[in-house]
């Protein structure tokens, strides 16, 4: 198996004797909704709207942070200070408006298949994202029928520091009720990557959006793909595992 080598480095690396994948952590934006160049758009406006700056690339690079630290870490930048909870607030809402006024609702492709094999295999399946997007969210039930509820996701409003802290991750695990070993991490981001790594769990980053792999590589992803229909292309042999 082509995976092989990933593993035997996970394995080391964590200290553990196997890997058992039985518990899928899935992020949102950039893995279950094509909707990273919308979230894009609308930062790049919000913030400008503030006289912030903050690029396409800032973006994708910032990707998985809540909206408090993304608004934090632009301010920073800029001002040399973090934003006050009033300016958080406004900045986040005009964002999210922005986006609802601009985006489709577009699935990954091959995002439903990936999920419907997986939960037919017994596979348990978690969210975890740092978005707090209602308009998303509310689109994952209708997207991806019988798949997510509200015992299997873990959103912003969940979590108290968000990604890159592993925290998101670690309380995917718990609601699974699986070790690390068992679970496998699905990312775009490079700080989503940086939390699963952190919480020691299997990652993979699908480069979806306009970063190099190696940035991917770089925060520790075990294996780097460049799309959901990869991903889906190996479901068979992590099901023998
Ligand atoms: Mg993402």
């Amino acid at each position: 198996m082509e995976m092989q080598s990933n593993i035997q480095e996970y394995l080391k690396k964590t200290g553990f004797k196997e890997f058992s994948p039985k518990a899928f952590l899935f992020d949102m934006d950039g893995v279950l909704f094509d909707s990273m160049p919308f979230h894009a758009i609308a930062w790049k406006q919000a913030l400008a709207n503030v006289g912030v700056q903050f690029d396409e690339y800032t973006v994708y690079m910032n990707e998985g942070r809540t909206g408090k630290s993304t608004v934090n870490e632009a301010f920073e930048k800029q001002y040399n200070r973090t934003a006050t909870d009033e300016e958080i607030q406004n900045i986040y809402n005009d964002k999210a408006a922005i986006f609802c006024s601009i985006a489709e609702t577009r699935p990954m492709p091959f995002a439903k298949e990936v999920l419907n094999l997986l939960h037919a295999n017994g596979k348990k399946i978690v969210l975890v994202t740092g978005s707090g997007q209602k308009s998303l969210l509310s689109k994952l039930n209708e997207t991806y029928p019988g798949i997510f509820n509200n015992e299997n996701m873990v959103t912003s409003f969940d979590v108290k520091y968000g990604k890159p802290h592993p925290e998101p991750y670690l309380m995917a695990l718990q609601k699974a009720n699986v070790k690390p070993n068992e679970a496998v991490v699905v990312e775009n981001a490079p700080l989503g990557v940086r939390a699963g790594v952190a919480a020691n769990i299997f990652t993979f980053a699908l480069n979806t959006g306009i970063l190099q792999d190696e940035i991917l590589a770089n925060e520790g992803a075990n294996i780097v793909l460049p799309s959901m229909q990869a991903f889906h292309e190996i479901i068979p042999d992590l099901l023998q595992i």
